[in-house]
């Protein structure tokens, strides 16, 4: 497969290049070797993707949201028959297993695409009666938007932004990772097919600082940020500075609870998929596990037989399902969190190593016996590293899972319905889960609460985050004054 792009940006329709910018070399994370080479923007660059955002909205908001919502279906549907292809290359820009990328990944962007361009047709304001007067609202577009990515869902964060802005009549700019800066333009490419005009989803390339320019660009309404929690504070502050409106997707370290009653096998799965899946890159992940006391030894003793399973190897081999993580450096971070793992005393159970092949693959790995206080239990790691705590009583294990700067998700594996429920309640997370983990539907909103966060994407609450109320007063009579 060709996984050189054309050009390294996308703009007003069609690739751009420049190549002052600083060179970005995408490495594949599986051999590491380099497989592209994009460059940069500039600041002429970034001036070229606001002005044509800027030129294109207007003309774009004014048409009908049936006509909006129709071409975004049409590149649903694209991206669905290229599926194969685009799956591909989302394994070769991030490493994950094809096993992953054939279900995850364009098929949950065409999802966004699909979803968004049908809720387009029936976005309204409502119409309030006030007497005789009455008043009306018009749900408008912000204008121009800003997308930034981060590098573990390379499409699917540039549809979860892109599809919403543009069903509301907004143009977008989207700045992916430096890390994995190849599938979305394979989306701007397919939006253009199906009928995009021109300077609505445009792509540029860059590290913070390009992000940082366009974030404080007075030419911007909003920005989307997809990153860490650090790098979140600092974009919120800056889009703050113009008064923009800010959507922040952060990091995690979410808690799984499973009770003594729960169905073991399915919990163990919750594990396995709240930990494992992506190599544990996923910023929702459950890592960590809280398992009754009772049930601990059963536990970690079936997890190690199950995780004898996993398939590592060649992420292109469709049988492969775990595969490298997705650069040299994020690995490192990850072993790292194994060495102070073992130094602050938890028990290593599983894994814990580098696999000794090319690329940048390290083994599942396990810990028990570890405390709330050890930094594995604290600090996202954002790598295959599961954390297993035992709790006695479900008072003790609540106010332990909410003892955290985050609040992205959290799960409960019980048979117990009403305990469940009041487990869920109880949560200070944004997305919740029972008997199952990780799961994320476009019909559903997903998001952090506390420093995990702010604002939803995906389903109808998307629609607030990207377009704002107008209130239109009729008086129908004479205007009284005072004098
Ligand atoms: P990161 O914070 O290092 O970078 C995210 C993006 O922000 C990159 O595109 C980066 O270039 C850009 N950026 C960095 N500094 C910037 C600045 N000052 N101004 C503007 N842009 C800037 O995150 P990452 O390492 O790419 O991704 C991993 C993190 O993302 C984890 O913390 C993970 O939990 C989080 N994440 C959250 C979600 C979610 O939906 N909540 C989803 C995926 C990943």
């Amino acid at each position: 497969m060709q996984t050189q792009p054309k050009a390294s940006h996308f703009i007003n329709g069609e690739y751009v290049e420049d190549t002052n910018g600083t060179p970005i070399e995408v490495i594949y994370p599986a051999t590491g070797e380099v497989i592209a080479t994009v460059y940069a923007a500039t600041p002429e660059i970034v001036d070229k993707a606001i002005t044509a955002a800027r030129d294109a909205q207007a003309g774009w908001a004014a048409m009908t949201g049936t006509e909006r919502g129709r071409i975004l279906r049409r590149a649903a549907d694209i991206m669905r028959e290229r599926n194969h292809d685009l799956s591909i290359l989302e394994t070769y820009d991030t490493g994950k297993p094809y096993q992953e990328t054939s279900v995850a990944d364009a098929t949950s962007g065409a999802d966004a695409l699909e979803y968004f361009g049908g809720l387009a047709a029936s976005l309204t304001g409502e119409h309030i009666q006030l007497g005789e007067d009455w008043v009306y609202t018009r749900r408008e577009p912000l204008g121009v938007c800003v997308g930034i990515g981060a590098w573990n869902y390379p499409t699917q964060i540039a549809c979860w932004k892109g599809a919403p802005a543009l069903a509301c009549g907004n143009s977008i700019i989207f700045k992916p990772s430096e890390t994995t800066p190849l599938c979305a333009l394979k989306v701007a490419e397919i939006l253009v097919e199906a009928g995009l005009p021109a300077g609505l989803y445009n792509v540029v390339q860059g590290m913070g600082e390009v992000g940082a320019s366009l974030v404080t660009d007075p030419r911007v309404d909003k920005v989307s940020l997809t990153g860490s929690v650090p790098t979140g504070r600092k974009v919120y502050a800056a889009a703050a500075e113009g008064i923009k409106h800010v959507t922040m997707e952060l990091g995690g370290k979410s808690p799984m609870i499973v009770f003594e009653d729960a169905d073991i096998e399915n919990a163990i799965s919750g594990a396995i998929l709240g930990n494992f899946y992506s190599s544990g890159q996923i910023c929702s992940n459950g890592t960590r596990v809280f398992v009754h006391r009772d049930i601990k030894e059963a536990f970690l003793k079936r997890l190690a037989e199950r995780l004898e399973n996993a398939v590592i190897g060649d992420p292109m081999d469709p049988n492969t399902s775990f595969g490298p993580m997705v650069s040299k450096r994020q690995m490192e971070i990850a072993l790292g969190y194994v060495e102070k793992g073992k130094a602050e005393g938890a028990r290593l159970v599983y894994g814990g190593a580098t696999i000794d092949r090319e690329g940048f693959y390290m083994q599942p790995t396990v810990f028990a016996d570890v405390t709330d206080d050890m930094s594995i239990a604290r600090e996202e790691i954002f790598g295959p590293v599961m954390s297993v705590l035992d709790f006695e009583t479900e008072e003790e294990v609540m106010a332990r899972a909410n003892a955290t700067e985050f609040g992205l998700a959290a799960g409960v594996f019980t048979k117990d319905l009403s305990r469940a429920h009041r487990v869920a309640a109880g949560f200070e997370a944004g997305t919740c889960y029972i008997n199952t983990y990780n799961d994320a539907p476009v019909e559903a909103p997903f998001g952090g609460m506390k420093n995990s966060g702010v604002g939803r994407e995906n389903s109808k609450a998307a629609i607030d985050h990207y377009s704002q109320l107008k209130t239109v007063y009729v008086r129908m009579g004479d205007m009284e004054a005072p004098f």
